[in-house]
């Protein structure tokens, strides 16, 4: 029976394929004693030999579809399984303690996971926890009889249906196989959300029951446009979303022809439409769509995509690569922002109750010093190669800026002793993502180079609303007074002071959003590249000596996000 589920629209475009499900299995076991120790030994062996002809098959297909440096993970997972130190101590437990293979592997790695993560002075060895606990999970899916989910083994077209996915697990999708992915959690600027958007393909998060209501092989078409999952769709519910796809083709097509153009307004105002990325391989994306530059990119997910934490060396290439690519236009990056909702599974993080208010970004960076020099150094050295502008994310007070630019000052002045070039033009600023500095934004302006406002953060904080939580996604208010006020308060700030502020927010690429932003004079709107060409369309059809009465009203006569939405949509009737 065909069904329709609704959810949050978070990356645009339409497709039909089968579904696939990664859901992750239930692994619980009973600890007891066993009468048959040989027997118990002889299950053991079998999962272990199962595992690893598993694996050598994934990493055989990874090789393939993602490349050897992704596959490389999969090989350590092998060297895992064929160490005696391990899998025999798992063994040896079983004859020793009579106990089932279930509760000696279980004991064997907490123990060696705990040995691991305390070598605190070790980071390869600290790393290697990780590994164990995804090896462990894979022979215990074996000793069990249940099946653990295998993207990497993915090779036909399907449509993800999963309660969740990490970034890590988004940055994983081959986009040859993988049409778009629903979930049952998240926000519209939750981190997979954002990656689903630069990899062009449809997504629809915050569903609250797609993995309970679709089973496994499905039919099921995927609007991202408005956020609809059409389960084993009708003959002609398929005709009426092929006719929307094509419709949707041909709108990109025509955005399509302002792909070499600049983007200015009907009375001819300026403003730089950049693009937001997250590794080096988003470049095609974004001179594709035409961008005028990059105005975030998200370095962590250079971390996140390593084994290990990248060296000075490998950074380098990639802030190399990202410069030269872009020709001479401007990139902003941002320094590494691990916490929140990105780990890095070589750098286990204290527990915390409230991660999206806890260790993150700069905190972590200002208190893990040698990682933040290493970073510097490497963008410091690329600065030669392009022009580079660098920003700190989650700046809370003005010491945090400061104690974080005079380290980049210290690396800087060491390089230029060492004899490396350097540019002396590097423009250093700060993501404005918490209240209290958009509210002190005056007396930051003061002190940096440029702003950039994160309002997927700020928006997150102002309204007290986690982002990836559906049942607070309506508190995801971008045109509710209160964060246009800020908004407003940071441009402002920043003109006064001759300096000029950027949004790098998923905000910014958004059409109710932009005539306002143009109306307050934001200087630079960096935004997934998909959305670059639609923004630079819908700027042509506005006359800033028109805007600014909107933005007057929006701030001071409108009371919630819907009534801004109403006065924008109105606005733009005539249009
Ligand atoms: C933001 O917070 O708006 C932002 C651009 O940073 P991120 O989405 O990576 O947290
Ligand atoms: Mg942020």
């Amino acid at each position: 029976m065909t069904k329709t589920i609704s959810g949050i629209a978070a990356s645009d475009g339409i497709a039909t394929a089968k579904a696939y499900l990664l859901v992750q299995p239930d692994l619980s076991f009973e600890p007891g004693k066993v009468d048959d120790v040989d027997g118990e030994v002889a299950k053991l062996k079998n999962a272990l030999d199962v595992s690893d002809s598993e694996l050598t098959n994934i990493r055989d297909k990874a090789a393939q579809s993602l490349g050897e440096e992704e596959a490389q993970v999969f090989d350590a997972h092998k060297l895992i399984l064929a160490d005696p130190e391990f899998t025999g101590a798992v063994e040896q437990k079983v004859k020793d303690d009579s106990i089932n293979a279930e509760q000696a592997l279980d004991e064997v790695s907490k123990q060696f996971i705990t040995i691991f993560e305390s070598m605190t002075d070790n980071p390869y060895m600290q790393e290697r926890a990780a590994d164990v606990r995804d090896v462990s999970k894979r022979v215990m899916s074996h000793l069990l009889g249940v099946t653990l989910p295998n993207p990497a083994l993915i090779d036909e077209e399907v449509i993800i249906v999963a309660e969740d996915l990490t970034p890590s697990d988004t940055a994983q999708l081959n986009k040859k196989y993988v049409l778009g992915f629903v979930t049952d959690i998240g926000g519209r600027t939750a981190h997979s959300a954002i990656m689903a958007r630069s990899l062009e393909i449809p997504a629809i998060v915050g569903t609250n029951v797609v993995t309970k209501e679709v089973s496994e092989g499905q039919t099921l078409i995927i609007d991202g446009n408005n956020g609809d999952l059409i389960v084993d769709p009708t003959d002609d519910d398929q005709a009426k979303y092929k006719k929307m796809a094509a419709d949707f083709a041909a709108q990109k097509a025509e955005w399509e022809k302002l792909k070499n153009e600049v983007s200015v307004t009907a009375d001819g105002k300026h403003f730089d439409i950049a693009a937001n990325i997250g590794t080096p391989k988003d470049l095609d994306g974004v001179v594709a769509n035409g961008a005028e530059g990059i105005g975030l990119y998200r370095t962590e997910f250079l971390y996140m995509d390593s084994p290990e934490l990248p060296d000075e060396e490998s950074q380098f290439e990639a802030y190399k690569a990202v410069l030269e690519g872009m020709n001479g236009k401007p990139v902003v990056v941002r320094t590494m922002d691990i916490g929140g909702d990105k780990h890095l599974p070589y750098m286990p993080l204290p527990e915390e109750m409230n991660p999206f208010l806890g260790y993150r970004a700069i905190r972590i960076s200002l208190d893990k010093q040698d990682i933040f020099r290493t970073q510097l150094r490497a963008l410091l050295r690329a600065s030669a190669f392009g022009k580079l502008r660098i920003m700190f994310p989650m700046i809370a007070t003005i010491q945090e800026f400061k104690d974080a630019k005079a380290i980049f000052e210290e690396e800087k002045q060491k390089l230029v002793k060492e004899g490396t070039k350097v540019s002396d033009d590097i423009q250093v600023g700060m993501m404005i993502e918490i209240p209290a500095a958009a509210v002190l934004a005056d007396q930051f302006a003061k002190v940096v180079d440029f702003f950039s406002i994160g309002t997927n953060d700020l928006i997150q904080y102002t309204m007290a609303a986690d982002r990836g939580n559906e049942h607070v996604s309506y508190l995801y208010q971008p045109y509710n007074p209160s964060i246009l006020r800020l908004i407003k308060n940071v441009i402002d700030a920043s003109h006064k002071e001759g300096k000029w502020t950027g949004m790098c927010g998923e905000a910014a690429g958004d059409p109710v959003m932009s005539p306002l932003l143009v109306g307050m004079g934001l200087d630079e709107f960096s935004m997934s590249a998909t959305s670059v060409l639609k923004v630079r369309s819908l700027m042509k059809k506005l006359d800033t000596k028109e805007l600014e009465p909107l933005v007057e009203k929006a701030i001071n006569e409108s009371l919630t996000n819907e009534d801004n939405i109403k006065l924008v949509e109105e606005f733009m009737k005539n249009k």
